[in-house]
């Protein structure tokens, strides 16, 4: 799985563009904003969008999606559906954010734990993992050893989950049996912030250690 990352908008959410080396198809990884950036890069470097994939439903996250769809004709996949009601808490996210309230957009289609998406030849496991948010979902490419977690999991850190719905407790078991048990040495893609790894993570991170709360 090739990886380009495009920090966007104000809070530096890393949207990713993920290609299958094979066939070259491409899915956009949660577009929080900054549209016409992602399209130059797609256009940058000939790349052929199959869907655009949501890790959960934060504006940072899904900002640029709605539009995107539009402009490239492909779904919206994604995240599980329990996130249904910050969806529909959209035009809301976009007045607190400070911009002229859109209207509510939802994904095409819904994710289930441990069902796999395809992009190209690439299969992504998808990885419930509620906590920051209660339908967010986690990417997982066995075959390149990386991991898309949106905000579940930082370098030296965690997601909030001081936002309707979090759930620090349910956060802490999500990252211990979906993203611990992975390979230590597994790239982990972060939402905001650098790259780290499942082992650095295991050993470093004090989070989940029990150093902190
Ligand atoms: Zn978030």
């Amino acid at each position: 799985m090739q990886v380009i990352t495009i920090p966007v908008t104000p809070f530096m959410q890393n949207a990713r563009l993920i290609t299958c080396p094979e066939t070259g198809k491409t899915a956009i990884v949660d577009p929080g904003g900054d549209v016409d950036r992602i399209l130059k890069c797609i256009d940058d470097e000939q790349l052929s969008i199959e869907c655009i994939l949501l890790t959960h439903g934060h504006l940072d996250h899904v900002g640029g999606a709605g539009e995107l769809k539009e402009v490239l004709g492909v779904d919206i996949i994604g995240p599980q559906q329990d996130e249904k009601f910050w969806f529909d808490a959209m035009p809301m996210q976009w007045q607190r954010f400070g911009f002229a309230p859109k209207a509510a957009f939802y994904p095409d289609r819904w994710l289930s734990h441990k069902e796999s998406v395809s992009v190209g030849k690439m299969k992504l496991e998808v990885r419930h993992c509620p906590g920051h948010t209660p339908g967010h979902v986690v990417f997982y490419h066995n075959n390149s050893s990386q991991v898309l977690v949106g905000d579940v999991l930082f370098k030296g850190s965690v997601g909030r989950t001081d936002f309707p719905k979090g759930d620090a407790s349910q956060l802490k078991q999500s990252i211990l049996e979906q993203l611990y048990t992975l390979p230590e040495e597994t790239v982990v893609l972060s939402g905001h912030g650098d790259n780290t790894t499942i082992g650095y993570e295991k050993y470093n991170n004090p989070f989940v250690s029990g150093q902190f709360g």
